[in-house]
């Protein structure tokens, strides 16, 4: 199975990637992750993102799409793989057509989860994310036990610099002009499925289960 899960920040990509990851045992690829370690680690590759990723732009095409064409020649991604966060410009979905027809992959799904604005503001305000092992809480509707402190590892949660408030809109306005556009990038293609993202984690796990297998 190798699908693209799209979306705006703040619609469910990431914990929707990991319980597709569960079900088809294929990896997910998410570039925000990939980034995030390289800032943390202080490799090239993150200081010259942690600029954009502070203000909520997006990093260089060329950047992440070098990311992207090495991690897919990975072996573990020959049965499938889930993208979340890429592509996010047109720029990036026209080299990831490219590097998948030189490594003979196709695109099957592209899963585009559908979230207004408003309610992305408030889930994105109260995300929380554990420094070890990067589970993510909600602190008004999926707080941890015990509060700032995971469930799974008792690690310390933390708020992403890039959930305050001023930077989600300008995620959000960065997502309007450069990322939507892949919509009917993805129309055209015939491979996309729009997914209702209001509701339980559970909910739209079947409406994309439904989707992929009618
Ligand atoms: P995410 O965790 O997917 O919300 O990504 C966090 C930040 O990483 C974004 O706001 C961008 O600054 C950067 N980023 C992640 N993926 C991409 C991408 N495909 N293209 C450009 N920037 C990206």
């Amino acid at each position: 199975m190798k699908m693209i899960l799209l979306g705006p920040p703040g619609c469910g990509k990431g914990t929707q990637a990991k319980n597709l990851v569960d079900t088809y045992k294929i990896p997910q690829i998410s570039t925000g992750d990939i980034l995030r370690e390289a800032l943390k680690k202080g490799t090239p590759l993150g200081v010259e993102a942690k600029g954009y990723m502070d203000q909520g732009l997006l990093v260089p095409d060329n950047l992440v799409v070098k990311i992207i064409e090495e991690r897919l020649q990975q072996e573990d991604c020959k049965r499938g793989f889930i993208l979340d966060g890429f592509p996010r410009t047109v720029a990036q979905a026209e080299a990831l057509d490219a590097t998948l027809s030189r490594l003979e992959l196709n695109l099957e799904h592209t899963l585009s989860i559908e979230v207004d604005e408003e309610e992305l503001i408030k889930r994105l305000t109260g995300r929380r994310i554990c420094r070890k092992c990067g589970e993510s809480y909600h602190i008004a509707f999926n707080p941890p036990r015990q509060e700032d402190i995971c469930n799974s590892c008792q690690g310390e949660l933390y708020q992403r610099d890039d959930d305050l408030e001023g930077t989600i809109r300008n995620r959000l306005k960065v997502y309007q002009d450069q990322t939507a556009p892949l919509i009917s990038f993805y129309k055209n293609k015939n491979i996309l499925h729009p997914i209702a993202g209001l509701g339980s984690i559970e909910e739209i796990t079947e409406r994309i289960n439904a989707a992929i297998n009618p």
